[in-house]
């Protein structure tokens, strides 16, 4: 695996943040990143090369973003009441003078609100558009928004398949299933020929969604595949034949951009980066898109970032607002207008092993994922 960096864990990239010392809210992200990956100081420069030429397929650019290239201009710590409280008290867009232009309500990130209409049904499936689910820190909402966003995408009538891609298996034991009983998994179909991926998916509760389950087997896997032949194809080998059955395919990666991720990578049309909305969660954002450029050049051109998703917002914290606020400055149209608000319902659904959708279906949490997948839909010009 010479092209693809080394297995970063969770801790080695929040290597900064356990250090005890103070947060420097005013390095740049990416010098943060360095830090975070090689434990030195911040003091790089701020990152000018994020590629948002990528995002053109989005069709989404309601209006242009200071800063898209040059983030954290604005130091975190030092916000003005104004910026922040427009993220918050969404008040209507204000038209530029001498314009007609129909008011937009402003959304959470501070934009204006795009048009993102009801999906249509499909006549017919496939071939799937493939999401890898991707971030290398934990608990920043990766399992979660594969099962919300894969459960509100098969309400609006998109057959789903869910591919658990991380060894602990949280996503699927969120679905209700038990890991160590599971017969078959994606550790038998990428490192046995004759596993037939039709005997390992399983159906879920979720009319039109199906899982491709995982558990602790798949860290053996992470080792024996790098004695393989295109070990950084297995996935994608594995998930061919399922192209034409669905219409999304959701990776949800592990915490960590080793060969596993990088796998996920190489098998996706598109990533989707889930970021918390607390200081910690930017600094690794620089580092993530690193990878995924790497393998874009190396290993699978057609890979695009879908979206950056701020999840876990809570509007009453200054630190969350000046987060987000963080975030639109530096990545521009890359965050989705959507965003996850913290909610106890999350933790509670996954207890319950089902997806918000169907566990408290007229929740907030319900809904901000339905019109995430509308915005992932449209992003991918599928309306
Ligand atoms: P990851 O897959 O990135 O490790 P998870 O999706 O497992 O992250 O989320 C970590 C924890 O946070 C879980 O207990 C989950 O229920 C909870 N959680 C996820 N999203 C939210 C949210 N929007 N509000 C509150 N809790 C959340
Ligand atoms: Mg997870």
């Amino acid at each position: 695996m010479s092209d693809a960096p080394a297995a970063l864990s969770d801790t080695a990239a929040d290597g900064a943040a356990a250090d005890g010392a103070a947060p420097d809210y005013t390095a740049p992200i990416d010098a943060a990143n360095d830090s975070a990956s090689n434990g030195t100081a911040p003091g790089g420069t701020a990152r000018s090369d994020f590629p948002v030429d990528r995002l053109a397929h989005t069709g989404i650019r309601t209006a242009p973003v200071a800063g898209v290239t040059a983030p954290t201009a604005e130091p975190v710590t030092a916000p003005t009441a104004e910026p922040v409280t427009a993220l918050t008290a969404e008040p209507a867009a204000v038209p530029a003078p001498g314009t007609t232009a129909p008011q937009r309500p402003l959304g959470p990130t501070g934009r204006p609100l795009p048009d993102l209409p009801v999906p249509t049904p499909l006549q017919r499936h496939g071939p799937a558009r493939v999401i890898a689910m991707c971030n290398q820190k934990g608990g920043v909402g990766k399992t979660t928004t594969t099962i919300s966003l894969g459960a509100s995408l098969a309400e609006y009538g998109r057959r789903v398949l869910l591919v658990d891609f991380d060894p602990q298996g949280s996503l699927s034991v969120g679905l209700g299933f038990n890991p160590s009983a599971l017969e078959g998994t994606v550790y038998n179909l990428l490192m046995e020929r004759t596993a037939r991926l039709d005997e390992v998916i399983c159906k879920t509760n979720v009319d039109g969604m199906d899982l491709l389950p995982s558990n602790i087997d798949l860290s053996a896997a992470e080792v024996q595949l790098v004695t393989e032949v295109a070990r950084e194809q297995a996935l994608a080998r594995v998930l061919g034949p399922a192209l034409a059955d669905y219409d999304v395919i959701l990776i949800d990666c592990q915490p960590s951009l080793g060969l596993l991720t990088i796998n996920a990578l190489t098998a996706a049309d598109g990533v989707v980066v889930p970021l918390e909305c607390e200081y910690f969660a930017l600094r690794g954002v620089a580092l993530l898109t690193e990878t995924i450029d790497k393998v874009t050049e190396r290993l699978n051109p057609r890979l695009r970032v879908d979206g950056l998703l701020a999840t876990m917002y809570d509007s009453r914290t200054l630190h969350a607002r000046e987060v987000l606020k963080t975030l639109v400055d530096g990545w521009g149209d890359a965050v989705f207008h959507t965003v996850i608000r913290r909610t106890v319902k999350f933790s509670d659904s996954t207890v319950a092993g089902e997806p918000i959708t169907s566990y408290a279906p007229g929740s907030a949490g319900a809904d901000a994922y339905r019109q995430l997948a509308r915005e992932v839909l449209v992003r991918c010009h599928e309306g």
